[in-house]
């Protein structure tokens, strides 16, 4: 009811944002890790002030902070909404070319720059919702960028909403942009004091009517294992070669826990990468487990290969170091159920239904969690991101503009 009449602006952002490069670089040391990422966010600024929006800034790191006030005589608690305004690495993000495919069909969109890149309707599942709707794509030479421009426009538009029409009531509403967080760094720098909010929400999921309160825990282990060289003409029952015990350690992880072969909520342990030679080898592992006592046990169970393997070489030796990266935010949310049970109701309130969903991965929510704000995510419409076939409807980006004032108006409806 109360968006029949509004004229929403979220694709007219998104297509603004989405021309502007913010690829993030993982090779760079600096905060914001590339320079270019604050020009989207000096637009933003303005556009903020341009709201009324006096507060909006960007700070040295390159995060936007802005405040809508409250507009209620109740005591409602600060609700934080968030998106990351880079790219992925993993594909260009320079003259991005927005096209918007109006009133989708049905057919195999041909991306027109590059007639290879297809978005084929049998392989994007998602499309078979979208009959009717306007699809926007890039031109095929670039990523999309709606993960995670739309999630930005569509704070952005319910900024613009929530600022046009006072007579809606909220609580303090804070908004955050943060820089790198495709290369895992948009947590880093985020001032959670001066952020002052008490819950959070990243606008940054995939598929409409999805909201993610599990990401899986994580962490790293690096296995150095130190071998004994020889000339190999006189390594007869001397040489212990660390290349072909690194193999073996390889070869034992068990089949059934690996990325290749599982799924949905199970776990696995993943080589990243092997450096090294005879004398010593170095290999990397990521460990990934929903929860975080699986996790710990899929650790050991690597560390008695290690110790099952070495065994026969006694000139050999071995380190297992264990570095912990993220934890899933469940942990967290389970402790404010109300953080869910809003954000279902303020997305049912939008005509849609609500699907609670795990993450195979981390998000800047799991880690702000554990920073103190609790914070799960929810869907922006981006699908097949970090690719060239990325796409994202514009409907599904003002359904997510309608949930985010919705949720604002059942927090202070609940308090
Ligand atoms: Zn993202």
């Amino acid at each position: 009811m109360k968006f029949d009449i509004y004229t929403f602006t979220v694709t007219d952002r998104f297509v603004k944002y989405a021309t502007i490069d913010t690829q993030s670089d993982p090779e760079s040391p600096t905060c914001p890790s590339t320079e270019k990422q604050k020009n989207l966010s000096r637009v933003l600024v303005e556009e903020l002030k341009e709201m009324g929006i006096k507060d909006a800034e960007l700070d040295e790191y390159g995060y936007v902070y802005a405040t809508i006030e409250s507009n209620t005589a109740k005591n409602v608690p600060v609700i934080c909404f968030c998106s990351h305004v880079d790219t992925s690495p993993d594909c260009s993000g320079t003259d991005v070319k927005p096209l918007i495919h109006k009133k989708y069909d049905g057919k195999d969109l041909v991306l027109p720059k590059d007639s290879s890149q297809v978005i084929k309707f049998s392989e994007h599942v998602a499309l078979a919702e979208q009959i009717g709707n306007d699809i926007v794509t890039a031109d095929g030479t670039t990523l999309l960028g709606a993960d995670n421009k739309a999630g930005v426009a569509e704070i952005m538009d319910a900024a613009n909403f929530l600022m046009s029409h006072p007579k809606i009531k909220h609580g303090k509403i804070r908004i955050l942009f943060t820089p790198d967080e495709e290369i895992g760094r948009g947590a880093d720098k985020v001032n959670i004091k001066k952020l002052g909010a008490d819950f959070g929400y990243t606008m940054d999921g995939e598929t409409l009517g999805h909201l993610e309160n599990e990401t899986f825990s994580a962490d790293g282990v690096s296995i150095k294992i130190k071998g004994f060289s020889t000339h190999p003409g006189f390594a007869k029952d001397k040489m212990q070669h660390a290349i072909k015990i690194a193999a073996e350690i390889v070869t034992l992880i068990p089949k059934d826990k690996t990325p290749e072969t599982t799924e949905k909520m199970q776990p696995f342990i993943h080589p990243t990468s092997v450096n090294g030679g005879l004398e010593e080898v170095e290999i990397k592992f990521i460990i990934r487990a929903f929860d975080t006592a699986t996790l710990l046990s899929l650790e050991e169970e690597l560390r008695q290969i290690v110790i099952k393997v070495l065994t026969p070489y006694n000139k050999c030796a071995y380190e297992f170091i264990v570095t912990q990266q993220y934890r899933n935010m469940r942990e967290v949310l389970d402790k404010h159920p109300q953080v869910i049970k809003y954000a279902m109701e303020a997305i049912k309130r939008t005509g849609v239904i609500p699907i609670l969903s795990s993450i195979r991965g981390g998000t800047d929510g799991s880690r702000l969690s554990f920073m103190g704000l609790p914070c799960p995510n929810i869907y922006a419409g981006e699908h097949a991101f970090h690719s060239k076939q990325e796409w994202v409807s514009v409907q599904d980006m003002q359904k997510a503009v309608e949930t985010i004032v919705n949720l604002v108006e059942i927090w202070e409806e609940n308090s």
